[in-house]
């Protein structure tokens, strides 16, 4: 045949169309079967014989999986990591979600004052508890953190110096660098000490007259040890305040309170207590070891959080109606003195027998299944950048079986529906049950069994 020929004897998109017969949106379909057809020709035009039809169908058909794949939808987190940002960080508890669902499914005084009718503020609501939480004069919210570090240095510091360790200028994942992030807000960075030691000297000879503020940055994500030293909170608010300035602390993870935080947070700096050593400002995610919705918090003296929320890209940055309803669901189960409900403390608290006995349990169906599983322990970690040197003991399970091999085995799992997220230890697949709701349990044994069965 001719290379026209060839390329005439190409199936059109529609019969490629009618051959998939998927009750996926017309576009979707139509686009999926367009691209396996054009990457026929292409082929064809290279050179290469004329593809099947099966195999043009069953490259659109993959196509359209790799569509439904991409959509957000619910994963199981089987990783043993809390906080995952790739996995949506801290799930919310059924009194957050309720609470979404009563404000976004109706109307609600986000910006009503009930008492006056006047204009409200959207943040006031959550200001309140998180005044009573951490003993800010004040607070706001903006959408994560990343951005009320940007508003805040924008408001109180642009145009001015912002005083910091080497030792702090870190890199957050996903792009957050706190270099970049002065430079977006207008504030010009002072690097005093160095990287492993900065002493309370190296902060006092750069301050001067263009000093707007000092900040400390928690290095969440990575521990500096061996011969290091830092300013502790309380000294450097003091030498700050000797100039009258104010010292912003940047806590990342969000621990409101070592007293009401569970135990498996104490070594994260926390918003109650970095204010009363007399930080001026503190930020903080709301997300991370909060538990709670994506945010960044703003809390601290009053006339700082006022200048915050008159900058304008507070207006860019302001959270949604439904952020602030979990929010404030989530301020409320800590000031109920109940934070053990929140969904990622109850899987941070489950006790290591609990897990060892669903692993067993697992494993035990498995194998009655005929599938080779073993209960082995593990280590679970906090992640999102929170607790680095941290783990948390856990169970999972093993496959035992030699094939197939363990990426093939963590991919098909991936692929299932609904997809499993496991991790490889030891060069076999591990589902850790730390971080899986026990009633998922029945759907990780299907999982895995038929991501063991099926064929090589
Ligand atoms: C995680 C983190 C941020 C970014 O917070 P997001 O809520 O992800 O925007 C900023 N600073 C520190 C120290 C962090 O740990």
């Amino acid at each position: 045949m001719s290379a026209a020929g060839e390329l005439r004897a190409l199936p059109g998109v529609d019969r490629v169309m009618a051959a998939l017969d998927s009750d996926m949106p017309h576009a979707l379909v139509a686009e999926a079967a367009r691209a396996a057809v054009a990457e026929a020709r292409a082929a064809v035009q290279r050179g290469r014989p004329v593809p099947s039809f099966g195999d043009i169908v069953e490259a659109a058909r993959r196509n359209l999986g790799a569509t439904r794949r991409s959509r957000l939808q619910r994963v199981i987190n089987a990783t043993g990591v809390l906080v995952h940002t790739n996995l949506g960080r801290s799930p919310l508890g059924p009194r957050q979600l309720q609470a979404v669902v009563d404000i976004a499914s109706g109307y609600s005084n986000l910006e009503l004052d009930l008492s006056s009718g006047a204009r409200g503020d959207r943040h006031a609501p959550v200001a309140v508890l998180l005044s009573a939480l951490t003993g800010a004069e004040a607070a706001l919210v903006a959408n994560n953190n990343a951005a009320a570090v940007l508003v805040t240095l924008a408001a109180i510091c642009a145009g001015r110096d912002v005083v910091i360790s080497r030792g702090e200028l870190i890199e957050i994942g996903g792009g957050f660098r706190i270099p970049e992030v002065m430079a977006a807000s207008g504030a010009r960075l002072v690097e005093v000490g160095t990287t492993n030691r900065t002493s309370i000297r190296d902060y006092a000879a750069a301050l001067g007259p263009d000093t707007a503020a000092i900040l400390k940055v928690h290095p969440s994500n990575y521990r500096i040890s061996g011969f290091t030293a830092e300013v502790p909170a309380p000294e450097l608010a003091r030498l700050a305040h000797e100039h009258g300035l104010p010292l912003l602390y940047d806590l990342g993870s969000g621990v409101l309170d070592h007293d009401r935080a569970p135990a498996f947070a104490a070594p994260e700096p926390a918003a109650a207590q970095a204010l009363a050593a007399g930080c001026d400002v503190v930020l903080f995610s709301g997300d991370k070891l909060l538990g709670g919705p994506q945010a960044g918090v703003v809390a601290g003296r009053a006339d700082l959080v006022r200048a915050v929320g008159r900058h304008p890209l507070m207006r860019a940055v302001r959270p949604d109606k439904m952020t602030l309803a979990a929010l404030q669901e989530t301020l409320l189960a800590y000031l109920e003195g109940d934070p053990g409900s929140l969904p990622l403390w109850k899987l941070a608290q489950t006790p290591e027998d609990a897990l060892r006995k669903r692993a067993e349990r697992l494993a035990a169906q498995l194998k009655d299944r005929g599938r080779g599983a073993q209960a082995v322990p593990c280590r679970a970690v906090a992640g999102g950048g929170s607790l680095p040197e941290r783990t948390l003991p856990s169970w999972g399970v093993a496959a035992t079986e030699p094939e197939p091999d363990a990426m093939v085995l963590q991919q098909r799992l991936r692929q299932g529906d609904p997809p499993v997220i496991a991790r490889i230890v030891d060069d076999r697949v591990v589902i850790d049950l730390r971080t899986v709701d026990p009633e998922d349990d029945p759907t990780v044994a299907a999982a895995l069994a038929s991501a063991l069965s099926a064929a090589p």
